[in-house]
């Protein structure tokens, strides 16, 4: 008897419950009742979405158990640790008789959607319970889109990624985490490029340490499971309560579509060609935007890209754009603004528009007036086009990344490979 179980939104912002943690509770569980799991996943879900939970992530079960005690189990550490009190978290639960080999078409094209779209819960409730499944919520149920689509990822993600997560003991639970962070350096040294996004050396940070409160002491992410298991076991703190390796799709960029520029919406994330058209300007709080236009004579239906303050170095290679540059750009688009997480340089600008040096007394010419062309006053002398002079600029062909601090779980780091063109990887 096979059963998979998916599970979503029981995280809290303010109480710092976290959904891979009822996964993982729930696993033990099963296993203590004498159910064996093959595996554990950690599904991270549109980013793009309003009302996301913290880190808005699902989590799926493979189960050698029946539904029926599978549900009970999960049902019960459900009630006892997700944050049902809290107005803005509501979960739910679907149970799958079924094994892995087995999820139904409509479910795995929903898995497909829920990291890109907004699925409603009606939807989600149809497909299902005309798949045979027997769903339980909570609140509004909107936890039952990320727990199917939790299931329906056993069908669909191909080339997954891993985390071992380290929980904490109970009682420490809401005080400062005791990590050694020099540890957190070796360790990610050691074992950089199979685990990745575990620091971030130039802003000297531990990234894999959560700052919220709640379970998890630190999560190690790569592309191996027995490499992140093995990093997290090596990272020197206090006692761990639990390690569970998830199978994600964390670091997949799972959540981005290909689109032209002229078929952006709000509220998703995408990859899209684009051509900078004018220069890019650091406003208030060090936000970086790059006025951008259609590769082709489509109307945008954005104008402008993105890099914030938080993205940190980032921002330099952004603000080396040069007008006439094509780019790719990948990123959440919301209000005309594609807020970069990649940018790849296709075919830089070499070259700018200066006006020409004067022959007789190699000053530069001033512009005549609009359409004038140029003159030297001193000399009385004209021309009519300005020089075309070589561009100096450190941005090379190729993708550029935020930095780990910056990164969403979802988006690929460059460092991962499998990229159309040079890759500038952030570590
Ligand atoms: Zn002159």
């Amino acid at each position: 008897m096979s059963t998979l179980l998916g599970v979503d939104d029981t995280d809290s912002r303010e109480r710092g419950m976290c959904t891979t943690y009822v996964g993982s509770t729930i696993r033990r569980r099963l296993e203590e009742a004498g159910v064996s799991v093959a595996e554990i996943r950690l599904i991270r879900c549109n980013p793009a979405v309003e009302y996301k939970t913290r880190g808005n992530a699902a989590v799926a079960l493979a189960t050698a158990g029946p539904p029926e005690t599978v549900r009970e189990i999960a049902s019960e550490a459900v009630e006892e640790l997700a944050e049902t009190a809290d107005p803005r978290t509501h979960p739910g639960i679907v149970v799958a008789p079924h094994g892995t080999e087995a999820v139904p078409d409509p479910v795995a094209t929903i898995a497909m959607r829920v990291p890109r779209e907004h699925c409603t819960i009606g939807e989600a409730t149809e497909i299902g319970t005309a798949a045979g499944y027997e769903l339980e919520t909570w609140g509004t149920g909107r936890g039952v889109i990320g727990a199917l689509g939790a299931v329906g990822s056993f069908a669909v993600i191909e080339e997954p990624t891993y985390e071992a997560i380290a929980y904490r003991e109970r009682e420490r639970w809401g005080t400062p985490r005791d990590v050694n962070v020099e540890s957190v350096f070796d360790v990610a040294d050691a074992h950089y490029p199979t685990i990745w996004d575990t620091v971030d050396r130039v802003e000297g940070e531990a990234v894999c340490v959560p700052n919220t409160p709640g379970p998890v002491l630190y999560g190690i992410r790569g592309d191996d499971p027995d490499a992140v298991q093995a990093a997290a076991r090596d990272i020197d703190s206090e006692p761990i309560a639990d390690l569970t390796c998830f199978v994600t799709n964390q670091g997949t960029d799972a959540h981005l579509v290909s689109a032209p520029a002229d078929e952006l919406d709000d509220g998703h994330s995408y990859r899209t060609d684009l051509v900078v058209a004018d220069s890019p300007a650091t406003r208030e709080g060090g936000h970086v935007f790059v006025p951008v236009r259609s590769p082709d004579d489509t109307a945008a239906t954005i104008d402008q890209i993105a890099a914030f303050e938080p993205t940190k170095r980032f921002r330099h290679r952004v603000r080396d754009l040069h007008p006439g540059d094509r780019i790719t750009a990948c990123g959440e688009v919301s209000q005309g603004t594609l807020k970069l997480e990649k940018v790849a340089l296709r075919d830089a600008v070499t070259t700018r528009e200066r006006p020409p040096v004067c022959p007789d007394c190699n000053r530069r010419m001033e512009s005549a007036g609009a359409g004038q062309g140029y003159r030297c006053r001193d000399c009385d002398i004209q021309a009519a086009k300005p020089a075309q002079e070589p561009l100096e600029r450190e941005l090379e062909q190729g993708w550029y990344e935020v930095p780990p601090v910056a990164r969403r779980h979802i988006a690929k780091p460059l460092v991962r490979g499998g990229f159309d063109a040079p890759v500038h990887p952030e570590r």
